[in-house]
């Protein structure tokens, strides 16, 4: 018999076999395996953001997002074996990636005129 238990990271009420011993449910755990990956795509949105506001190529940046965001499917689709949640829970933090990297983060780095950004991305 299974029971009910509340997710540590999400509140969401959901069944203990699928948590792990943190008490964690599945999209968490996707959540957690992705975050390296995720702070990485996070700093590369805020570099093409930048380098778009410069009028510079951004061809490289999407190239490196497309790789990235590549690893990061591979991983959610090998957890999450329900495809459509896979997809979702792909679309909603590759998109809150974006979102956080074009707010706080692309605010904080964008360069006045002959400043360097030094040690951008350090705090990742
Ligand atoms: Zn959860």
């Amino acid at each position: 018999m299974s029971i009910r238990v509340t997710c540590r990271g999400c509140g969401t009420e959901v069944d203990s076999s699928e948590c792990d011993r943190q008490v964690r449910c599945g999209a968490c755990q996707v959540k957690a395996s992705i975050a390296v990956e995720l702070a990485e795509y996070r700093r590369l949105w805020a570099k093409r953001t930048r380098y778009l506001r410069a009028g510079a190529s951004i061809a490289g940046c999407d190239r490196q997002l497309g790789r990235l965001a590549k690893r990061i499917a591979g991983k959610v689709h090998q957890r999450l074996l329900n495809a459509r949640q896979a997809a979702e829970v792909l679309n909603e933090e590759l998109s809150r990636a974006r979102q956080r990297a074009d707010t706080a983060d692309g605010r904080i780095l964008v360069p006045r005129q002959g400043q360097e950004v030094i040690g951008s991305g350090a705090r990742a």
